[in-house]
């Protein structure tokens, strides 16, 4: 029998998260009256409701409610603030590894690209020391900011690789803004062993997914939702066992799929396809981790075994040192093992 409360006490991790969509309403509060800025509301429940994204059309609507987050995220302290509650709110429901992501682009001028990358990282090695959660970053280009940004983000992600930066992603408004035009961006990346993820198939179809793959070279896609529409690849990315980071909720908000009962994750999983689960967005999509897995549980009908498979998945699919990924997943599988 399977419960919310079973689901929030298995160890999970996360590859596909936001930061500035994770920010404690109550903290935005804070960070907005310390620093002058006007946010949509000025209790926090009231404010999480005007965060929360339930009608967009489309996922630049989506995208919108990402500038309120932002305006408080513009002093070193606020990032840190914001990177180390969000490890501490992952670790509070068993979530032993998570890699979040952002683009440091948004952070300035008020910062520079060193205090832009160098203030969340502090916030994650402060919440990983005092809750065991394991915490990287992933630094994302824009697709809607110039191909020679995303080059800088890059180069920037690279310097950071070996002070817990673990990948570079490319996210933003998908369609009319292809990946190729920042394949030079995931060169450099690669070129210099740091993983990659893209964004692909969520605003777009399956041939923004092809790009991610054999342009850019991508070794997880960030959503795919739509790779069923092209059943060769569909075949090609199961096969070969490309992770896909996939987040249920976010999925309806940004009509992406119209209805979570039909959403294609399920028919992934059983094809064996690498299906991790993932939030997007805490704050704009009002979910948390435990949330996916009780919608995959109830609305996609995955069983136990099926959800520990997402699971382990969601573990080997992480961005970390073969080494250090061993070590987690045999205490995960214990762990998982043991969870009645
Ligand atoms: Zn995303």
């Amino acid at each position: 029998m399977i419960t919310r409360d079973l689901l929030h006490r298995l160890p999970k991790a996360e590859l596909h998260v936001h930061l500035d969509g994770c920010i404690r309403p109550a903290t935005m509060i804070d960070l907005a009256r310390a620093q002058g800025v006007t946010l949509p509301a000025d209790d926090p429940a009231a404010l999480a409701r005007a965060m929360f994204v339930r009608n967009a059309q489309n996922l630049e609507e989506y995208l919108e409610k990402y500038t309120v987050t932002l305006a408080v995220m513009q002093t070193p302290g606020a990032l840190e603030r914001i990177a180390y509650e969000f490890v501490v709110d992952s670790a509070a429901e068993n979530v032993r590894y998570v890699e979040v992501r952002y683009c440091p682009a948004l952070h300035t001028p008020a910062l520079t690209y060193a205090q832009a990358v160098e203030a969340p990282l502090a916030g994650l090695k402060r919440a990983e020391a005092e809750t065991g959660t394991m915490a990287r970053l992933i630094v994302c280009g824009l697709r809607t900011l110039e191909p020679r940004v995303s080059l800088d983000l890059a180069r920037l992600a690279v310097d950071y690789r070996r002070a817990g930066v673990v990948a570079f992603d490319l996210a933003g408004s998908e369609r009319g803004h292809p990946a190729r035009d920042h394949a030079k961006a995931f060169e450099h990346a690669r070129g210099n062993g740091l993983a990659c993820t893209c964004h692909a198939g969520e605003g777009d179809g399956p041939e923004s997914i092809r790009q991610a793959l054999e342009i850019c070279g991508a070794q997880r896609i960030g959503h795919g939702t739509r790779l069923h529409e092209d059943p060769d690849l569909a075949a090609y990315v199961c096969e070969h066992g490309v992770p896909l980071e996939i987040c249920l909720t976010s999925n309806l908000h940004t009509h992406t799929v119209t209805d979570l009962a039909r959403h294609p994750a399920a028919d992934y999983l059983r094809r064996g396809c690498m299906v991790t689960l993932n939030t997007d967005s805490r704050l704009m999509d009002a979910t948390t981790l435990t949330d996916e897995y009780w919608v995959a549980h109830r609305t996609l009908g995955l069983s136990r075994a099926d959800l520990e498979r997402v699971v382990l998945n969601t573990f080997r699919a992480a961005f970390l040192p073969e080494e250090e990924k061993t070590a987690l997943l045999a205490r995960v599988t214990k762990e998982l093992s043991e969870a009645a």
